[in-house]
């Protein structure tokens, strides 16, 4: 989608500071970390958000989910981490590109919202 965010950052046209990148999932640092970790991991294909899911997109956003330890251990959480996913407007959701945040440390975290 030309007008998204996080499809700028898949297609190189905005910066990131990425952890993990394959052929189906980018991960990267949030701009705004609220925590002493927070990374942002996203399937490259733009769906907007949990509730745009259907048939032809679920496994992606269940690949997701699986992704999420992978990349938890690629930051040494090893002690655990937060995986949220903020759902439209109501949700607290900004970027309308699905995403998953991890969080590690977060006893240690800048803001206690979540
Ligand atoms: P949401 O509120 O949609 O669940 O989370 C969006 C997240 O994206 C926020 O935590 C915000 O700090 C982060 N964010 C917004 N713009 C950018 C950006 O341009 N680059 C990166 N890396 N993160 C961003
Ligand atoms: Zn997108």
């Amino acid at each position: 989608m030309s007008d998204c965010l996080f499809c700028k950052i898949v297609d190189g046209d905005i910066p990131s500071k990425k952890v993990y990148e394959d052929d189906e999932y980018l991960a990267f640092w949030d701009i705004a970390p609220k925590a002493p970790v927070h990374i942002l991991l996203i399937p490259k294909q733009h769906i907007a958000s949990l509730y745009h899911l259907d048939d032809s997109n679920v496994g992606v956003v269940q690949g997701m989910m699986s992704k999420a330890p992978e990349i938890a251990r690629l930051m040494k959480l090893d002690d655990g981490f937060r995986a949220i996913v903020n759902t439209g407007d109501g949700g607290g959701q900004e970027v309308g590109h699905i995403h998953l945040h991890i969080l590690g440390d977060v006893r240690k975290a800048t803001w206690s919202g979540f």
